[in-house]
């Protein structure tokens, strides 16, 4: 009871020097990262939480540049919001990589103005957590929820998500884009023959073919258990039946291996449909590609639909 007097009474009244060292003791205490920058951008201050991540003593880091322990790739970005603190409200939040006796750390920072009496900005105070694990996790997170766990491709939901964004981005810049239905030809009778586990090896044996063939910017997914999409943007139809008999002819000659490396042939059918012939709008192009995959099955497998016809030179 007498305590919490104490403290009422201490903050009704504050004497300078306890609260100099109430603020002191906080600051010189937090795990938080705390620091004060000149105009210049060296450091004038800094708690011992910040010398604790470089492994380093204040009296070595004071004067020392902000930019000096960034991560290569982030020094622009950081020097942009370093900028952004010289206009109102000199204020700003970002979150960089930084070089630490830890290794490399990704710290979220506040970083606000300091003015003086006549408004006039002095220099800066900056506020920092070490957010590595939590960020580290949430990209854990968010590749578990776009990704196959067999394949490590794309999932139908992360696949469908990206056609609604090419898309959109065709109509505006005015593009092709095409759109791949894949599945594998009589794979019920290699699960059938050989089990399961071979069949899950040659699934992931075709995505690694798949990712090979494909272009770098071609979104290749699985979306159901041997079937495949692929978005080819910035592609007609001519060129996509081009790469997709690319595909076929290498998944053709492609040996895959069961469990025990035994060797294994198969081969693939394609449905292709493309925005500029079917249409521009995601669910036709979904709906078209589907049907004429189930086209090439019916021609017999091991085919594409639409027949390839304008890339054979017609004799003149
Ligand atoms: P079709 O040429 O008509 O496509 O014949 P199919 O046998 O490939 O087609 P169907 O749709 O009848 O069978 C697909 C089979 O794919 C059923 C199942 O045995 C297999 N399958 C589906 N998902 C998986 C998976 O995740 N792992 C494995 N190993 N097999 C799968
Ligand atoms: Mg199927
Ligand atoms: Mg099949």
């Amino acid at each position: 009871m007498e305590n919490h007097q104490t403290a009422t009474a201490s903050s009704a009244h504050p004497n300078p020097h306890q609260q100099a060292h109430d603020f002191r003791c906080m600051v010189e205490n937090s795990l938080d990262l705390i620091i004060k920058v000149s105009l210049s951008g060296h450091y004038t201050y800094v708690n011992p939480a910040f010398c604790a991540l470089y492994g380093i003593e204040a009296n070595n880091l004071l004067g020392r540049h902000y930019s000096e322990d960034v991560v290569e790739d982030d020094r622009a970005m950081v020097d942009v919001f370093f900028n952004q603190l010289f206009t109102p409200p000199y204020a700003v939040n970002f979150t960089h990589r930084e070089n630490t006796a830890r290794g490399i750390r990704r710290l979220e920072w506040t970083g606000k103005g300091l003015t003086n009496a006549q408004g006039e900005l002095i220099e800066f105070v900056g506020i920092a957590r070490d957010v590595t694990d939590r960020l580290d996790l949430i990209d854990k997170l968010s590749q578990q929820a776009n990704h196959d766990d067999l394949t490590g491709l794309a999932n139908r939901r992360f696949l469908m998500k990206q056609a609604h964004l090419e898309l959109a981005r065709a109509k505006r810049y005015q593009y092709p884009l095409s759109l791949f239905m894949l599945d594998i030809d009589h794979f019920k009778a290699v699960n059938d023959q050989y089990g399961h586990l071979s069949g899950d090896n040659v699934l992931k044996q075709l995505s690694q073919v798949m990712q090979y063939i494909l272009r770098e910017h071609d979104l290749v997914g699985r979306i159901g258990g041997e079937e495949f999409a692929v978005l080819l943007p910035e592609t007609d139809l001519e060129a996509a039946l081009a790469i997709a008999e690319r595909l076929r002819l290498a998944v053709q000659e492609y040996s895959f291996r069961l469990l025990h490396d035994t060797p294994i042939a198969l081969t693939v059918s394609i449905g292709i449909a493309s925005s500029t012939e079917v249409a521009q709008n995601f669910e036709k192009l979904w709906h078209e590609s589907d049907m004429r995959l189930y086209q090439a099955k019916t021609l017999g497998r091991n085919q594409i639909f639409p027949v390839i016809t304008a890339l054979t030179p017609q004799p003149s």
